[in-house]
Formats: structure tokens, C-alpha cells, sequence
């Protein structure tokens, strides 16, 4: 039985203060819940605070990024075991916005999911077509290169600290949504992937989340998805109310 995940990523968005009034808004909207990890993603100015601030709260905290060094020469870098020492359960490695404005590799995002499990951090390995490899037919080559490569020579026992999140470009802060059945097709083909890497257990234990516009208004049908084991939330996740509609997705 997987638990899902709803992970909010805040981008580049949010003071200090902005955030912690954030937090103390999303609280109690979803002190409720039970079931779900809820998952926030500040900038990492705002780590600090927002760790302090959900202390004692069902909300976990995630880096938007690291590097693959524990430490050393690299200005400007943050490792995984520094976001850990912040707070961090997990960290966003991959994300599309990294991947096309910073040209990061799949043999970079490799190394960053390896330094992250390696210390006892999760991981959501960020993947997803562009429309013009949709359009030509290259959704699925896409997948498979990025998890062949995200996931290469990852420990199969690394696997449980491995979160999955297939986020179509095309759909991600455009307001498009992929249609339920996208989202399925790519999300079965994907796990199909981890278990041809790995094995049907591991397979059957990795949560793959959809990101891409999900909104309280279509996230229970996303969820209702047999392959579909949570979200990432870039726009919506900036509004308590709309990030703990979609946490609370259960509800009618
Ligand atoms: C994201 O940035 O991961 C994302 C899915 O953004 P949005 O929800 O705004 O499309």
C-alpha cells in the first residue's frame, strides 16, 4: 500500500515571513488529515523558518535542489546532508526548470539522487516530455532515458527513499492539466520501467506523483488513477487554501 504524497513546490517565491505566514494559514487546514505526507518546498532562505514553523505539525520540508558534494569548493551549493541538518525529509531533484534554464544532465541529477539517498534523505526524481517530444512521438523514449539515467546504478535498497514525479512540461504552470488517462498511461508505463530496473516489489512500493496545474478541482479525479500516487504542486501550493484542497483530496 503506497502512502500518497502531496508536495508543494514554492519556487522561487515567498520571504521569510511570507512563508511562515504560509505555513501557519496551511496548519490547521490540514492538521486533520491523516494518510497522506504533505510536503512543502520553500526557497532555501526560507528553510530555517519554515522548519521551525511546522515543528510538531504533520507537514514535512524539502530542498528545491542540492549538489552531489558533501562539501568543498562548490560557492553557492547546498548538500544533501545540509538540507537534512535544516529539516529537510526530502529534496527535488531534476525539476524541468533545472533541467532546460540550467542544463542539467541526466548523469548530473544521477549523482544528486545517489548523494541524496546515500544521506538518508528522500528523493523525488523529477521527469517529463516537452510537447514537441509529445507531439513527435517521443514521450516514451523520454521517460525511459530519464529514468534509466536518473536511476543508474542506484542500490535497489536506495529505492524506498525514491519518489517518482512525472510532470509533462507542456502541463506545468500552464494551466494544462494532462487528462486523467495521460497521466495513467505515462505513470503505468513508468512503474512498468522501475520494475524492469529493479523488481515488481520495488516497483510496486515507489510512489509516482503527477505534477502539472493540479488544482482542488481536479485532483481527486488524477488520484482516483491506479497509477497515480500523489502530486507536485508548483502554482497552487502558494495558496493555503488551494494547496490543503488538494491535500485533502479524499474529500467529497
Ligand atoms: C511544478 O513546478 O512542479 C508544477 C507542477 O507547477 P504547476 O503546478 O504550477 O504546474
Amino acid at each position: 500500500m503506497r502512502t500518497p504524497m502531496i508536495a508543494g513546490n514554492w519556487k522561487l517565491n515567498k520571504t521569510c515571513g511570507e512563508a511562515v505566514e504560509l505555513i501557519n494559514a496551511l496548519k490547521p487546514a490540514v492538521a486533520d488529515v491523516t494518510g497522506v505526507e504533505i510536503v512543502v518546498a520553500p526557497v532555501f532562505t526560507a528553510l530555517a523558518a519554515v522548519s521551525e514553523a511546522i515543528a510538531g505539525s504533520n507537514i514535512l520540508l524539502a530542498g528545491q535542489n542540492c549538489y552531489p558534494e558533501a562539501n568543498g569548493a562548490f560557492t553557492g551549493e547546498v548538500s544533501p546532508a545540509l538540507l537534512k541538518d535544516v529539516g529537510c525529509s526530502y529534496v527535488i531533484i531534476g525539476h524541468s526548470e533545472r533541467r532546460q534554464l540550467l542544463k542539467e544532465s541526466d548523469e548530473f541529477i544521477n549523482r544528486k539522487i545517489k548523494a541524496a539517498t546515500a544521506a538518508g534523505m528522500g528523493a523525488i526524481l523529477c521527469i517529463g516530455e516537452t510537447l514537441e517530444e509529445r507531439e513527435a512521438d517521443q514521450m516514451f523514449d523520454i521517460l525511459r532515458r530519464q529514468v534509466r539515467l536518473g536511476l543508474k546504478k542506484l542500490a535497489a535498497d536506495a529505492m524506498g527513499a525514491v519518489v517518482i514525479a512525472y510532470e509533462p512540461v507542456w502541463a506545468i504552470g500552464t494551466g494544462k492539466t494532462a487528462t486523467d488517462e495521460q497521466a495513467q498511461e505515462a505513470h503505468a508505463f513508468i512503474r512498468a520501467l522501475v520494475k524492469e530496473t529493479y523488481t515488481e516489489e520495488i516497483a510496486d512500493a515507489t510512489r509516482i506523483l503527477y505534477g502539472g496545474s493540479v488544482k482542488p478541482a481536479n485532483v481527486d479525479q488524477l488520484m482516483a488513477q491506479p497509477d497515480v500516487d500523489g502530486a507536485l504542486v508548483g502554482g497552487a501550493s502558494l495558496q493555503a487554501e488551494d494547496f490543503a484542497g488538494i491535500v485533502d483530496f479524499r474529500k467529497p
